[in-house]
């Protein structure tokens, strides 16, 4: 293996970190809600890494929904669903890849106080809108994934990269700059996943496990939300709703990948994929213009993110939908 680069985080908060995770009899590590490759692969990794030191690290899928392409990483039938499985009893919380706390979904709205104070928290992020909710917070917004800091909070334990560490921590790199493609890749992030494949992570097979394996469904829902793509000024969008999702027999998850082939097209300064849920819509954006920042835009409706990808909610109907599709539009104009 390589030298370690510099780790991406202040040594104290790390050692902070290690403190807590032994010190508790069981960590709870709770997702972000529609969970990606990022926001489960870390936690398996740290799952992984942590065991030999005795340490009981228990990821949890906070709104009990795994997404089929997510299903390939190592150790994922380790992780409970809520809502499914039965949580055991827990003394602290660690979120990985979570901005905020209301990014737990049905893991926070049943019972906020369980992360309003019940219990401490660690917070380790790489989202610039992270608004550091922890006892004890690594967040890094150079990282272009959590699993990125991961790797250097494993290597600075002194932890070696097993395959099985090696397999989580390049999938969730993988996943959030899709495949090393993305602005935020720097060089240390093709450092850390050259040192991950030597210690024998599989690009090859989570290319195709995250980017190109899917059901029929999937070219189905693909057809319908691409059939009706619209513009809204600068923005270009399209929705899944409950009729295309039941037509086609698909999930919400499976349609990912449309708001990243939709940013870049000619003419457009952002994209935007609008989920319908029983709320509203759950809003995807991504840009590849310099000058427009999709985190603040989603900001204004109450969300975050990065600012190439980032997302928020539409509550109502498609009233409300079009209201925030014009406003989004104003905004374009404005950046
Ligand atoms: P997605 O479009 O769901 O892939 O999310 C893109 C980025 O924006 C991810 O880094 C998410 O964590 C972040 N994000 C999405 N929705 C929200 C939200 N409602 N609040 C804060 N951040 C969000
Ligand atoms: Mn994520
Ligand atoms: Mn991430």
């Amino acid at each position: 293996m390589s030298a370690p680069t510099t780790p991406i985080f202040d040594p104290a908060a790390a050692d902070a970190v290690l403190a807590r995770l032994t010190a508790a009899k069981r960590v709870i590590v709770p997702t972000h809600q529609n969970v990606d490759a990022d926001g489960l692969a870390s936690p398996l990794a740290l799952m992984h890494a942590l065991k030999p030191l005795g340490i009981e690290f228990l990821p949890v899928v906070s709104d009990g929904k795994l997404p089929k392409s997510l299903r390939f990483l190592p150790g994922v039938k380790k992780a409970l669903l809520y809502g499914v499985d039965a949580l055991p009893e827990f003394d602290l919380i660690c979120m990985l890849d979570c901005s905020d706390r209301r990014r737990l979904g049905g893991f926070y709205e049943d019972q906020p106080s369980r992360i309003e104070g019940d219990y401490p928290i660690v917070n380790i992020d790489h989202h610039v809108t992270n608004d550091n909710y922890g006892v004890v917070n690594i967040v890094a917004p150079e990282a272009a994934a959590t699993a990125e800091i991961v790797a250097d909070l494993i290597r600075y334990w002194g932890i070696n990269f097993t395959k099985t560490i090696a397999q989580c921590l390049l999938a969730g790199i993988y996943g959030d700059t899709l495949g090393l493609r993305t602005d935020a890749t720097r060089s240390r992030t093709f450092r850390t996943s050259a040192d991950l494949v030597d210690a024998g992570a599989n690009p090859s097979t989570i290319t195709d496990e995250l980017f190109r394996f899917k059901p029929a469904s999937t070219v189905c829902l693909w057809e319908h939300a691409l059939g009706r793509v619209e513009w809204s000024g600068g923005l270009i969008w399209t929705e899944v709703n409950f009729e295309i999702l039941h037509d086609c027999g698909a999930d919400p998850s499976e349609a990912e990948g449309i708001v990243n082939f939709l940013s870049g097209t000619e003419g457009s300064r952002a994209a935007a994929m609008l989920y319908q849920n029983d709320q509203g819509y759950r809003v995807s954006m991504r840009s590849l213009s310099d000058d427009v920042d999709v985190a603040a835009i989603a900001s204004h409706f109450g969300g975050g993110g990065h600012p190439r990808a980032a997302g928020c909610s539409v509550a109502g109907g498609p009233a409300e939908r079009d209201a925030f599709l014009t406003q989004v539009a104003e905004l374009l104009n404005q950046e």
